[in-house]
Protein backbone atom coordinates (compact mmCIF):
# COMPACT_ATOMS: atom_id res chain seq x y z
CA UNK A 1 0.00 0.00 0.00
CA UNK A 2 1.56 3.56 -0.51
CA UNK A 3 2.14 5.69 2.41
CA UNK A 4 -0.75 7.92 3.21
CA UNK A 5 -0.17 11.57 1.41
CA UNK A 6 -0.11 14.00 3.98
CA UNK A 7 -0.10 17.33 1.98
CA UNK A 8 3.72 17.58 2.55
CA UNK A 9 5.90 18.47 -1.05
CA UNK A 10 7.64 14.99 -1.21
CA UNK A 11 11.22 16.36 -1.88
CA UNK A 12 10.96 18.11 0.87
CA UNK A 13 12.59 16.26 3.52
CA UNK A 14 11.52 15.51 7.44
CA UNK A 15 13.86 16.53 10.28
CA UNK A 16 14.92 14.11 12.26
CA UNK A 17 15.03 16.13 14.86
CA UNK A 18 12.49 19.30 15.95
CA UNK A 19 12.91 20.94 19.11
CA UNK A 20 11.64 24.15 20.68
CA UNK A 21 14.30 25.68 23.30
CA UNK A 22 12.49 27.50 25.63
CA UNK A 23 13.61 31.04 26.45
CA UNK A 24 16.84 31.72 28.59
CA UNK A 25 16.90 27.17 28.43
CA UNK A 26 20.28 25.48 26.92
CA UNK A 27 20.53 22.51 24.48
CA UNK A 28 22.71 20.69 23.38
CA UNK A 29 22.71 17.30 20.82
CA UNK A 30 24.88 15.37 17.91
CA UNK A 31 24.83 16.62 14.47
CA UNK A 32 26.48 13.82 11.47
CA UNK A 33 28.23 14.64 8.93
CA UNK A 34 26.11 15.56 5.59
CA UNK A 35 23.54 16.54 8.29
CA UNK A 36 21.86 20.04 7.88
CA UNK A 37 21.49 21.68 11.32
CA UNK A 38 18.87 24.78 10.92
CA UNK A 39 18.54 27.35 13.75
CA UNK A 40 15.20 28.86 14.14
CA UNK A 41 14.57 32.59 15.41
CA UNK A 42 10.92 31.72 16.15
CA UNK A 43 10.15 35.38 17.25
CA UNK A 44 13.09 37.65 16.07
CA UNK A 45 15.70 39.32 17.30
CA UNK A 46 16.81 36.23 19.70
CA UNK A 47 20.56 35.74 20.03
CA UNK A 48 21.66 32.37 20.30
CA UNK A 49 24.77 31.45 21.75
CA UNK A 50 26.42 28.16 20.25
CA UNK A 51 29.34 26.06 20.65
CA UNK A 52 30.79 22.95 18.38
CA UNK A 53 32.96 20.11 19.77
CA UNK A 54 34.01 17.05 17.63
CA UNK A 55 31.95 14.40 18.97
CA UNK A 56 34.51 11.56 19.27
CA UNK A 57 37.44 14.36 20.54
CA UNK A 58 35.72 17.55 22.11
CA UNK A 59 39.48 18.36 22.59
CA UNK A 60 38.87 20.04 18.87
CA UNK A 61 36.43 22.79 19.19
CA UNK A 62 34.88 25.53 17.04
CA UNK A 63 37.64 28.50 16.91
CA UNK A 64 36.29 31.77 16.78
CA UNK A 65 40.31 33.08 15.59
CA UNK A 66 40.65 30.60 13.46
CA UNK A 67 36.64 31.17 11.69
CA UNK A 68 37.80 35.05 11.41
CA UNK A 69 41.28 34.82 10.20
CA UNK A 70 40.28 32.28 7.53
CA UNK A 71 37.50 34.41 6.18
CA UNK A 72 39.30 37.64 6.71
CA UNK A 73 35.65 39.03 7.63
CA UNK A 74 34.43 39.80 11.57
CA UNK A 75 30.89 38.34 10.61
CA UNK A 76 29.50 34.78 9.83
CA UNK A 77 27.06 33.90 6.86
CA UNK A 78 26.30 32.14 3.85
CA UNK A 79 29.33 30.70 2.48
CA UNK A 80 31.32 31.22 6.22
CA UNK A 81 33.08 27.93 7.08
CA UNK A 82 33.55 27.47 10.98
CA UNK A 83 36.83 25.75 11.79
CA UNK A 84 37.94 23.99 14.56
CA UNK A 85 41.47 24.71 16.56
CA UNK A 86 42.77 22.32 14.81
CA UNK A 87 42.13 24.43 10.98
CA UNK A 88 39.54 21.66 10.09
CA UNK A 89 36.18 22.70 8.81
CA UNK A 90 33.74 21.67 11.31
CA UNK A 91 30.27 23.17 9.32
CA UNK A 92 29.78 25.68 6.49
CA UNK A 93 26.70 27.78 6.32
CA UNK A 94 24.66 27.19 3.80
CA UNK A 95 21.97 29.32 4.60
CA UNK A 96 21.02 32.90 6.35
CA UNK A 97 18.23 34.83 6.29
CA UNK A 98 19.47 37.08 9.00
CA UNK A 99 23.15 38.36 7.32
CA UNK A 100 25.09 39.03 10.09
CA UNK A 101 25.95 36.71 13.06
CA UNK A 102 28.57 38.08 15.66
CA UNK A 103 31.12 35.73 17.25
CA UNK A 104 33.79 38.23 18.55
CA UNK A 105 31.45 39.46 21.49
CA UNK A 106 31.10 36.18 23.65
CA UNK A 107 28.83 34.73 26.17
CA UNK A 108 27.31 36.99 28.82
CA UNK A 109 28.48 35.62 32.27
CA UNK A 110 27.26 36.96 35.93
CA UNK A 111 30.51 38.64 35.94
CA UNK A 112 30.45 40.99 32.83
CA UNK A 113 26.20 41.22 33.46
CA UNK A 114 27.59 42.64 37.00
CA UNK A 115 29.87 44.85 35.09
CA UNK A 116 27.74 46.16 33.39
CA UNK A 117 24.28 46.65 34.49
CA UNK A 118 25.17 46.70 38.42
CA UNK A 119 25.63 44.35 41.61
CA UNK A 120 21.62 43.78 41.44
CA UNK A 121 21.99 41.47 38.28
CA UNK A 122 24.62 39.10 39.62
CA UNK A 123 21.44 36.94 40.43
CA UNK A 124 20.34 36.82 36.88
CA UNK A 125 20.97 33.63 35.01
CA UNK A 126 23.22 34.06 31.99
CA UNK A 127 25.02 31.99 28.77
CA UNK A 128 27.81 30.95 30.52
CA UNK A 129 25.86 28.91 33.18
CA UNK A 130 23.91 27.77 30.67
CA UNK A 131 26.81 26.37 28.86
CA UNK A 132 28.73 25.20 31.83
CA UNK A 133 25.22 22.89 32.39
CA UNK A 134 25.16 21.26 29.23
CA UNK A 135 28.93 20.50 28.84
CA UNK A 136 28.78 18.85 31.97
CA UNK A 137 26.26 16.49 30.82
CA UNK A 138 29.30 15.47 28.67
CA UNK A 139 32.04 15.79 31.15
CA UNK A 140 33.55 18.58 30.50
CA UNK A 141 33.66 21.65 32.51
CA UNK A 142 34.30 25.40 32.65
CA UNK A 143 38.09 25.19 30.94
CA UNK A 144 36.30 23.66 27.66
CA UNK A 145 34.09 26.86 27.36
CA UNK A 146 35.87 29.03 24.39
CA UNK A 147 34.37 31.87 22.14
CA UNK A 148 31.26 31.27 20.81
CA UNK A 149 29.03 31.97 18.09
CA UNK A 150 26.28 34.27 19.11
CA UNK A 151 23.78 33.63 16.30
CA UNK A 152 21.69 36.27 15.34
CA UNK A 153 22.85 38.62 17.57
CA UNK A 154 24.20 42.16 15.80
CA UNK A 155 27.43 43.46 17.06
CA UNK A 156 28.44 46.28 15.03
CA UNK A 157 31.80 47.58 14.98
CA UNK A 158 31.61 51.43 15.46
CA UNK A 159 34.57 53.81 13.69
CA UNK A 160 36.55 53.58 16.64
CA UNK A 161 36.69 49.94 16.54
CA UNK A 162 34.73 48.68 19.51
CA UNK A 163 31.80 46.05 19.38
CA UNK A 164 28.56 47.77 19.98
CA UNK A 165 25.69 45.40 21.17
CA UNK A 166 22.97 46.64 19.42
CA UNK A 167 19.19 46.03 18.44
CA UNK A 168 18.73 42.41 16.87
CA UNK A 169 18.28 42.70 12.75
CA UNK A 170 16.82 39.00 12.54
CA UNK A 171 13.28 38.79 11.99
CA UNK A 172 10.49 36.51 13.40
CA UNK A 173 11.07 33.19 11.38
CA UNK A 174 14.63 33.76 10.69
CA UNK A 175 16.50 30.95 9.83
CA UNK A 176 20.52 29.65 9.44
CA UNK A 177 21.44 26.80 8.12
CA UNK A 178 24.87 25.20 8.08
CA UNK A 179 26.07 21.51 6.91
CA UNK A 180 28.33 19.25 9.09
CA UNK A 181 31.74 18.10 7.99
CA UNK A 182 32.38 15.86 10.89
CA UNK A 183 29.93 14.48 13.58
CA UNK A 184 29.65 17.17 15.98
CA UNK A 185 27.86 17.96 19.31
CA UNK A 186 26.11 21.26 19.35
CA UNK A 187 26.11 23.06 22.34
CA UNK A 188 22.84 25.82 22.69
CA UNK A 189 22.25 28.57 24.77
CA UNK A 190 19.40 30.53 24.38
CA UNK A 191 20.46 33.52 25.67
CA UNK A 192 19.05 34.52 28.77
CA UNK A 193 20.16 38.10 29.03
CA UNK A 194 17.25 40.87 29.39
CA UNK A 195 19.39 43.80 29.95
CA UNK A 196 21.20 44.46 26.85
CA UNK A 197 19.19 44.63 23.37
CA UNK A 198 20.50 41.72 21.95
CA UNK A 199 17.65 39.85 22.63
CA UNK A 200 14.78 43.09 22.33
CA UNK A 201 14.72 42.73 26.44
CA UNK A 202 12.58 39.47 25.95
CA UNK A 203 14.10 35.96 25.18
CA UNK A 204 11.96 34.42 23.18
CA UNK A 205 12.26 30.46 22.31
CA UNK A 206 14.09 29.35 19.57
CA UNK A 207 13.64 26.18 17.41
CA UNK A 208 16.41 23.74 16.29
CA UNK A 209 16.01 21.16 13.39
CA UNK A 210 18.34 18.38 12.03
CA UNK A 211 17.77 17.48 8.55
CA UNK A 212 19.42 14.10 7.01
CA UNK A 213 22.18 14.57 4.55
CA UNK A 214 20.21 15.62 0.41
CA UNK A 215 19.94 13.05 -1.43
CA UNK A 216 18.63 10.71 1.40
ZN1 LIG B 1 23.74 35.44 26.85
Amino acid sequence: MPPIFDGSPSHVPLPRLDHVVPARAPWSGIVRQGETLRLVDSFGQQAVDTLFYRADDFGERYSAQDTLRAQGAAYLGTGTKLLSNEGRVMLTITADSCGRHDTSAGACSCESNTARFGEETRYLHSCRENFLLEVSRQGMSKRDIVPNINFFMNVPIDPAGDLVIADGLSEPGGTVEMVAAMDVLCVISNCPQVNNPCNGFDPTPIRVQIFPPEGL
